[in-house]
């Protein structure tokens, strides 16, 4: 049987996606070719690359609203610095929430001047800050709506006159909000859409060609949407897994029916979290808990070997915290059936009857 696969990234997948996935390594679309070895201009693939970039716009609600979907390379740590590369004249904002956005920070500082707007490191990022002031004379504000790390998620983005740029790697797709808010939002496909190895970008043309700067081609957005994300080879197998995740989506009901799942799969947990003695959550307020990242820490650590032991035996996998927080974390992607879930929660009940 399948562990119970709980893990940070790369994530869990459907298994129809899986199966999927490994019948076109063998045969891809009856050519009697696998999918990794035909060229990426075959009108085989490029339907590929087409249905993903035109179902990722469909979940986000963003067709034929100005916007490209884009399909990199070079993770959500390349984004980190494209964005600053593209959009960043001479000042920028960001908002610090966690490690992710620290590494954003870094980058847009080789280009010009970082405004960090807020920062949630005086309580090692366990939560969001809020009630903060936006420059009105920044190139955009940069923000990261679920930070994977530390389990804090936004549940609202700031009215704001500038650009708003967003890394959405760990919660894309896993909720409604009102996409056309952004301008930018970039995801790493391995926290919620595929394996690692590609990036969606999608982006609101309107807002390139504003910094004078040279950009090499590589990095430059306009090159890869004058190339429809084919100016060099694509992560052919990445773009490919994320397109049948996204259609996977779209047969279960899409984003909102997905967000439904979500936010239950994140109560049972959370309330068993809330309730048993023997753990405490790492996030200081409730309403900044990400459903996606679950933190939390043994209040007594005399437990940890025998918390450890069961659920190892109970077939689960991924839970342990990121060494810069420690503890526990169990990420709930959109992949994760419930019932995973409530294996972890049963696991809990069990170590505090044998306490
Ligand atoms: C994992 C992660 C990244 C880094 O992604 P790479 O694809 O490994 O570069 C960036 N931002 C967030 C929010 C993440 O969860």
């Amino acid at each position: 049987m399948k562990k119970h696969n709980f893990s940070a990234g790369p994530c869990i997948l459907a298994p129809s996606v899986l199966e999927k996935a490994a019948a076109a390594i063998k045969n891809f679309d009856n050519l009697d070719l696998s999918l990794v070895e035909i060229s990426h201009r075959s009108k085989s693939f490029v339907n590929v690359m087409e249905q993903a970039q035109s179902l990722a716009l469909e979940h986000l609600g963003l067709e034929n609203k100005g916007y490209q979907a884009l399909f990199l390379q070079g993770g959500a740590s390349l984004e980190f610095l494209m964005v600053a590369y593209n959009l960043l004249q001479s000042k920028a904002a960001y908002l610090n929430t966690g490690t992710w956005s620290s590494k954003a920070i870094k980058e847009a500082k080789m280009f010009g001047e970082v405004v960090e707007v807020a920062s949630s490191k005086d309580g090692n990022f366990n939560y969001i800050p809020k009630n903060f002031t936006i420059p009105s004379d920044v190139d955009y504000f940069h923000c990261t709506s679920n930070n994977t790390i530390f389990g804090t998620q936004m549940q609202e983005f700031p009215e704001t006159s500038v650009p708003l740029v967003c890394d959405m790697s760990s919660d894309i797709f896993s909720r409604v909000l009102d996409f056309s808010k952004f301008d930018l939002i970039y995801a790493g496909a391995q926290k919620n859409m595929g394996p690692a190895g590609t990036t969606l970008v999608v982006i609101k043309e309107s807002i390139l060609g504003k910094v004078t700067r040279q950009i090499p081609s590589m990095l430059n957005y306009k090159v890869h949407i004058d190339k429809d994300s084919m100016f060099n080879t694509p992560a052919v197998f990445p773009v490919y897994v994320s397109m049948l995740t996204l259609d996977w989506l779209k047969e279960i009901g899409g984003v909102s029916a997905i967000e439904k799942l979500n936010n239950e799969k994140a109560e049972l947990l959370y309330t068993e979290i809330d309730r048993n003695e023997l753990f405490t959550g790492f996030v200081a307020n409730k309403e900044d808990r990400s459903p996606m990242n679950a933190t939390f820490n043994l209040v007594d650590d005399s437990h940890k070997e025998n918390f450890d032991v069961l659920w190892n035996e109970a077939g689960i996998n991924g839970l342990n915290g990121h060494r810069s927080v420690g503890g526990y974390r169990a990420s709930m992607y959109n992949a994760l059936p419930i019932e995973s879930v409530q294996v972890l929660v049963d696991v809990m009940k069990e170590l505090e009857r044998k306490a």
